[in-house]
């Protein structure tokens, strides 16, 4: 954080330039540094996270998942958006309201699922899912209803 508080845009290019959106990424960036400063600022509550360019949901969950903080929500990524409706815990596309319905059917102390589904997502329920070697399909609304 420090030296993202020193730093301007062009100098995260070479780091981060084969991320999609990568110049906006680049400026939210170097705006957090200038606004935070110090590593020891950087906050964990979901109101201060989210008030931080680029920052929604998504990224606080995880940042607040990654600092050991007890989760205030599910993360959603466009991962989640693919399986969670599969296994049949939500329904739509709009990260928000799939979060909602996660939380709603899902006990708090179970809220890391997102950061699971994520991962199931992108080794194994991908946009061809692998449902022959998936640990889910007993439980899976798209596996009961494709077999
Ligand atoms: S059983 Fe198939 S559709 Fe269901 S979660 Fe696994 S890979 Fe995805």
């Amino acid at each position: 954080m420090q030296s993202l508080a020193k730093a301007v845009p062009e100098d995260l290019y070479p780091f981060i330039g084969k991320v999609r959106n990568f110049a906006n990424k680049a400026k939210w960036l170097v705006e957090i540094g200038h606004t935070i400063k110090k590593n020891s600022n950087i906050p964990l509550s979901m109101d201060e996270l989210t008030a931080l360019p680029g920052i929604g949901r998504k990224s606080a969950n995880v940042i607040r998942r990654e600092a050991g903080e007890a989760p205030e929500g599910v993360i959603v990524d466009l991962h989640v958006v693919r399986v969670a409706p599969r296994l049949g815990i939500a329904t739509g596309a709009d990260p928000k309201k799939i979060e909602k319905q996660i939380m709603d059917v899902v006990p708090a102390k179970y809220w890391d699922a997102g950061m699971a589904m994520s991962f199931l997502g992108r080794e194994i329920c991908r946009p061809q899912p692998k449902c022959d070697i998936c640990f889910m399909k007993e439980y899976c609304a798209y596996y009961k209803a494709n077999r």
